[in-house]
Parts: C-alpha cells; sequence; structure tokens
C-alpha cells in the first residue's frame, strides 16, 4: 500500500458528510438555512461520541466534584442584561454597497477592495447584536421579551446557589453543561466551525481568587490532554495565550487550544480566568447573594471562575478533519477517516462473502450487537465496495464470513487503516473488539 496521504479540504469533508448521512443542510428541500444543520444516523453517533468523552473527562477530573446541569435555552432579558450580552454582544458589521454582501469587520480588511467583488466601497461600520430574540405569550402588549441562550453558561452561573445547597459540595467544584446555544452569525461559514444554532460543552469551575492561577493552569493542560486523548494529531494542536488586547475587561487570562484547519490556526476551546464577574453581576442584578461563606476566615466571597468552553459541532469538523485521509488501496484510491476507535460512530461491520454467508454472518452480528451497540451489518455491493464503504465512515473493524468460515469456524478480520487482514475463530470475535477498542 503506497500511502500517499492527501489533505482534507472543507469542501471533501463537507461532501462525505452529505454523501454518508453524517449531516445535511436543514430544511434542504426548501433551499436550506444558512449556518443550520441537521444530523443524520452517523452524525449523531460521532456527537454522541463526543459528549461521552467530554463528560467522562470531567467526571475523571482530578481537581474536585463536577456536577451537570441542563439549562433552559430561553432565558429572560434580565439575565442577559447582567451577563452584559445585551449591551455587549456585539459583532462589527459592514456591507460592499457593490454587491450587497455582508462581512464581518474584524475578518476582513477595510484598505483593502471587497474579497468578493473586487470594489472597494464599504458602509460605515456597524455593532450588531448577535442574540436571538422573541416573546413570550399570545397576548399582544403583555408579553415577556426572552432570548436563545447566545452561550450555556449563564445557567449555571443563575443556578450557582441551587447547585451548592442542594449537593452539599465545597468550594473548589466545578458545574458542567452540554446543550444548545444560537448566534445570529453575521457570516455563518466553514460549515460546523461557525454555525448559528451550535452546541457547547461548558464547565465553569469555582474557586478562591488566590487558587484561580494554579486551576487555570491545571484547566490548560487537562484539556490540551482531552484532545490527544481522544486521538488528535498533537502537531496540529496548540496552546495560544491571548495577548492583553484580546481580553474581555473582567478578564485577566484566556487562552484557546487551536487547532489547525485548512483554513489556518483557530480557536477549538476557550479556557478563562473571568474572575468573579459573572456571579458579581448576577449579585448586582437580582439583589440575590451568592457569595460563599469561607469557614476559615469566618468570611464571605464571591468565587473566581475558570471557565472551560468548548464547541460540541466545532470538535466533530476538527476530527473530521484530523482523520481525513486519501490513499492508494490496490492501486485504487480511497477515502478513509481513521478515527480513534474509541470516537468511531461504528466500530465494526459484519460482512457475509457472498449472499451465501448472510444467515451465519447475521447470527454472529446479533450475538455481538448485544454486547456493542454500534455495528452494522452490511451485504449490498461487491465485498471490496463494503469495505470503501466503511473505510469512509471510519469503521475501524470489518470482519468477513467466508467460503471456508463453516469449516473452520473462522471469520476474516480487515483492519481499516492497514488494511492488514488476519483469521480469528468465531468465538474470539467480542474479545478481539474489545482489545481494539480499549487500543
Ligand atoms: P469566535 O471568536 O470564533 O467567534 P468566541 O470566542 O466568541 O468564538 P466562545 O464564546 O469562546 O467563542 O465560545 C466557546 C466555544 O464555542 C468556541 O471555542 C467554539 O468551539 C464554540 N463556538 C462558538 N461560536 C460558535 C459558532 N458560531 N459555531 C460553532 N461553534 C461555536
Amino acid at each position: 500500500m503506497k500511502n500517499v496521504k492527501k489533505a482534507a479540504t472543507l469542501d471533501k469533508v463537507v461532501a462525505l458528510c452529505k454523501r454518508r448521512g453524517f449531516i445535511y443542510q436543514s430544511a434542504d428541500i426548501y433551499g436550506g438555512l444558512n449556518g443550520i444543520y441537521d444530523f443524520g444516523h452517523l452524525g449523531i453517533l460521532l456527537k454522541e461520541n463526543i459528549r461521552n468523552a467530554w463528560k467522562k473527562s470531567m467526571e475523571q477530573c482530578d481537581a474536585g466534584d463536577i456536577l451537570f446541569i441542563e439549562g433552559a435555552l430561553l432565558g429572560p432579558k434580565a439575565v442577559w442584561e447582567a451577563s452584559g450580552h445585551v449591551s455587549h454582544f456585539h459583532d462589527p458589521m459592514v456591507d460592499c454597497m457593490n454587491c450587497k454582501h455582508r462581512f464581518r469587520a474584524d475578518h476582513i480588511n477595510l484598505e483593502k477592495a471587497c474579497p468578493d467583488c473586487g470594489i472597494k466601497k464599504w458602509t460605515e461600520v456597524k455593532q450588531f447584536n448577535m442574540m436571538f430574540k422573541t416573546e413570550l405569550g399570545a397576548v399582544a402588549g403583555s408579553s415577556t421579551e426572552a432570548y436563545l441562550r447566545p452561550e450555556t453558561a449563564q445557567a449555571i452561573f443563575t443556578n450557582f446557589k441551587n447547585v451548592m445547597s442542594t449537593n452539599r459540595v465545597k468550594i473548589p467544584f466545578g458545574i458542567a453543561q452540554i446543550g444548545k446555544a444560537f448566534r445570529n452569525e453575521i457570516t455563518p461559514k466553514q460549515f460546523l466551525f461557525r454555525m448559528r444554532e451550535f452546541e457547547q460543552m461548558e464547565m465553569e469551575w469555582f474557586c478562591k481568587k488566590e487558587n484561580a492561577d494554579k486551576f487555570f493552569k491545571f484547566w490548560e493542560e487537562a484539556r490540551i490532554n482531552f484532545f490527544y486523548h481522544i486521538g488528535i494529531n498533537p502537531e496540529k494542536l496548540r496552546l495560544r495565550a491571548h495577548g492583553k488586547n484580546e481580553l474581555a475587561h473582567y478578564s485577566t487570562k484566556c487562552s484557546d487550544v487551536e487547532y489547525n484547519f485548512p483554513f489556518g490556526w483557530q480557536e477549538l476551546e476557550g479556557i478563562a480566568h473571568r474572575g468573579n464577574y459573572d456571579l458579581s453581576q448576577h449579585t448586582k442584578h437580582s439583589g440575590k447573594e451568592l457569595a460563599v461563606f469561607d469557614e476559615e476566615t469566618k468570611k464571605s466571597y464571591i468565587p473566581d471562575v475558570v471557565e472551560c468552553s468548548v464547541g460540541v459541532d466545532r470538535l466533530f469538523l476538527t476530527l473530521l478533519f484530523d482523520s481525513y485521509c486519501q490513499d492508494i488501496i490496490d492501486e485504487e484510491e480511497r477515502t478513509v477517516l481513521k478515527f480513534s476507535p474509541m470516537m468511531a460512530p461504528i466500530k465494526a461491520a459484519f460482512l457475509p462473502l457472498t449472499k451465501k454467508q448472510l444467515e451465519q454472518t447475521e447470527k454472529i452480528y446479533k450475538q455481538i450487537k448485544k454486547i456493542e451497540n454500534n455495528v452494522m451489518f452490511d451485504v449490498s455491493g461487491s465485498i471490496g465496495k463494503r469495505y470503501r464503504r466503511q473505510d469512509e465512515i471510519g469503521t475501524p473493524l470489518c470482519f468477513t464470513y467466508d467460503f471456508d468460515s463453516d469449516n473452520d469456524k473462522m471469520v476474516t478480520v480487515r483492519d481499516r487503516d492497514t488494511t492488514q487482514q488476519e483469521r480469528i475463530s468465531i468465538d474470539q470475535i467480542a474479545k478481539y473488539l474489545e482489545n481494539k477498542l480499549k487500543s
């Protein structure tokens, strides 16, 4: 096998996702909506693996307890006024007066011509609030203004006291959440990279101010290790500390875990020391006391927060780019997603060599499915075609029942990455699969 690894491009990854049913443009038959996507069967499985791996990394954290919540998607205006989103959650927007295309002013060079039409005729830069506003209630004039949340974190802050008192935890501890967020991005682009409806995995770590630096370092290391652990190429990952001019006014430190996407190094996850800004703001705006009592000093204080925030969809896209590969097998080019077995949506496929072995293969498939749910049975097309199909969706192992299997009670197992095949006994399949999934 000649391994001429061809790099992933955005177009190739988008086409594969559609072809194999990972992702569809939402409301496609009506022309779709920009920056909004639906996930198909394989997409859901991959997302589930991402969420599970993240959840496990939180549950097994060495620093202390992490509790989970699931906040509502809609929130009253008061929450977003307190958090600063009503007045500050803006992006600078500019229009090209010639082609009427809209851009984020900080993403283009306004000294130069429009990248779409080549004419330099810009409007003034305007500030655009990215929150989706709606109204609750049916009676005109008495409805309540509400917003779809632009980040999941605020539900953690507003529930801080509820979580602390009902779970009897002590500082330091964390509250984590996975859920949808909505941003009216001016220019949704690069597929799952910048969407208008997306999912976040956020964890707020509450600690004393004097320990915040120590925990910030802890989380920087823990989060980059998480990406190594799920199989992302370390050479394509880096931690980048924000310069002073990039920091929010309440934040003293912020680092991004960046990935080297085909469109350059970009944020995958943000780690921020937010001081005690959020809890202080909610104390001020709600009038409810969110300080905690320190048994040692006998004084109340508002804890500091170190936040770790990563997008499920952005990580999904990262995994696709990182695992995508084109190589030559038997003088034929194949596309393969080299996911780590832990992240692969389908762990193994069971393939009868011909229709004659269908029944026996299906019997094995059903037995294994009781142990590992995410396995597939595939009978249509030549065996070569079926291998390619499994390669394209990143299935680590294919078990083929062939003409000899009835006699020798063995199957052929093929490794996705090396394409090497070996024969193993049928009663060893479960163990073989288990070992592969551990690797
Ligand atoms: P950017 O500077 O790219 O607009 P941000 O700094 O506003 O992002 P955060 O508010 O820090 O992003 O969001 C935390 C994480 O949520 C990001 O690291 C990213 O993984 C994810 N995320 C943010 N916005 C989007 C989006 N529009 N589409 C998909 N994922 C997103």
